[in-house]
């Protein structure tokens, strides 16, 4: 199958010949044609699977048909959740749609309104936004929804991690009925089927996470170290390895910077971003980055998704993520297209309860490496697969038994809630929903080489407040008994 076969004007196939696009992608072969036909679409496409031009092409298609550019208003719509993924988004509409005389911007918080709202009112095709951002232009009058004929929400859950699902609803009462709907999720977990019933009606669903064809082949392993040894190994490993690049996710924006000082004292060169960085400065570091100016970018978790960056070929985790769902968005970023991809992650005690959720929601053991000279003082246990944090098995419980769980107040592992509060707005949802595409063989518990595997059409389960335990290890003895375990069976909704 070829772009050619799915219906997509010369004008669009050119620009996709040029870029080296010579196959869709099994979403865009899936979605492609059916998104020409006007049908609104609701995908669980994973990372990297090419989901940003199954809906840029056939909007393109659609919008090449009309009047173009009418002052401060727009026509499409596309819903982002951070400011990164907004820019991507449309420095790739502007790569897909060359010379086909449609114009877009993109619009987002942190930079001054004044030049947004000068580009609306000289008129725009698509808008790429932030929900925050558009609803503040809307409500200023900046840009005006009568003529939107088609809008794409991007990385739902996201979005609804983030606590914009008020800016949202405002945006969703104000657009035309009668308009083209896209809605594209990792999970499609119970608050992203609330909001695309809203959102997204009479919606043919689509799932790519069950092809083999799309699941990213990324080499995973673990060490295990002492906290404090952490900075030590990652510059051994460094200049051990002497990789080319690698993007080192950090949980906190503190924690980014010292990580930088104590690598450059190493002699190693490195660039951190995180939110309490400037607009202008996340944008030129993670450019720098992208063109392979910088090798080693410190991150915490802005950069978990959506992100592109041609070829990385390493993630390393300095410490681990909670929710485990941000496990598989951060090493997500290799991978990516067909590339083959390695993510490690360096465990210390501290980081066993994530490794738990981690290694269960992967459904394997994680391979471990010994690095010499780093061995821990505190050792790290082996994982106990099939962990389900206490709040969410007592309130898969209470769905089972027809209740509404009470126990959502259970507190995540530490250096979660810093992490909520560097890139979270207020207000935000406490959905962390199971997301990965990635899964292992059920059968095996045994440590082993894990390759990313795709999870066959993962729905989510629709459960909130994984926050996990105070004391994991009463958890684990709880864990030893048979218990309904909400990621592997049977989930409400599931299609
Ligand atoms: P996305 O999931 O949209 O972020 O895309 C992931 C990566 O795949 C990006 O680098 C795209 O440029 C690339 N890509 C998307 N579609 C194709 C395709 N059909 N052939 C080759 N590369 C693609």
């Amino acid at each position: 199958m070829t772009f050619a076969h799915l219906g997509l004007p010369t004008a669009l196939l050119a620009n996709l010949e040029q870029l080296g696009y010579h196959k869709p992608t099994p979403i865009q072969q899936e979605a492609i044609p059916l998104a020409l036909k006007g049908k609104n679409l609701i995908a669980a496409a994973q990372t990297g699977s090419g989901k940003t031009a199954t809906f840029v092409l056939p909007m393109l298609t659609t919008l090449m048909q009309g009047q173009t550019q009418r002052k401060k208003r727009a026509r499409a719509i596309i819903l982002a959740p951070t400011r990164e993924l907004v820019l991507q988004v449309n420095d790739r509409i502007c790569e897909y749609g060359k010379g086909v005389g449609l114009a877009s911007m993109a619009v987002y918080g942190g930079v001054d309104v004044q030049a947004q709202k000068q580009q609306l009112i000289q008129g725009v095709d698509i808008v790429v936004a932030t929900p925050g951002r558009l609803r503040d232009l809307y409500t200023q009058r900046a840009i005006r929804f009568d003529e939107v004929e088609l809008l794409v929400l991007d990385e739902a859950d996201r979005m609804l991690d983030m606590g914009f699902i008020e800016d949202i609803t405002k945006i969703l009462d104000t657009l035309p009925e009668d308009r083209q709907n896209l809605l594209f999720s990792a999970t499609l977990s119970r608050p992203v089927r609330e909001l695309a019933k809203q959102a997204v009606p009479k919606a043919i669903h689509l799932s790519v996470t069950k092809n083999e064809e799309s699941a990213p082949d990324i080499e995973q392993w673990i060490t295990t170290v002492d906290k404090d040894k952490k900075s030590a190994l990652l510059s051994h490993l460094i200049k051990e390895n002497a990789w080319p690049q690698a993007l080192i996710f950090i949980e906190t924006k503190h924690g980014a910077a010292k990580l930088v000082s104590q690598l450059e004292k190493r002699g190693i060169e490195a660039e951190c971003i995180h939110s309490g960085r400037t607009q202008a400065v996340r944008e030129q570091i993670l450019a720098d980055f992208k063109a392979g100016k910088i090798a080693y970018l410190i991150s915490t978790g802005i950069s978990a998704r959506g992100i592109d960056i041609d070829n990385l070929p390493l993630v390393i985790n300095y410490d681990l993520p909670f929710p485990a769902d941000e496990y598989v968005h951060r090493i997500g970023r290799t991978g990516r297209a067909g590339a083959k991809g390695e993510a490690i992650s360096l465990v210390s005690k501290d980081d066993f309860k994530n490794l738990c959720m981690i290694e269960s929601r992967l459904d394997h053991l994680l391979e471990r490496r010994e690095i010499e000279g780093f061995a821990p003082r505190k050792p790290v246990p082996v994982s106990i697969l099939n962990y389900v944090p206490k709040a969410k098995r007592e309130q898969a419980q209470g769905e089972k038994g027809g209740e509404t769980s009470t126990s959502q107040t259970e507190k995540g592992p530490k250096g979660a809630k810093e992490k909520r509060r560097e890139d979270k707005p207020k207000g935000q949802s406490k959905s962390h929903e199971k997301a990965s595409p990635y899964k292992g063989n059920a059968a095996d518990k045994k440590a082993r080489p894990a390759k990313a595997k795709p999870r066959s059409n993962e729905t989510g389960t629709g459960s909130t407040g994984d926050r996990g335990g105070k004391d994991h290890r009463s958890e684990y003895k709880a864990e030893q008994k048979p218990a309904f375990n909400p990621w592997t069976d049977s989930r409400p909704g599931k299609k």
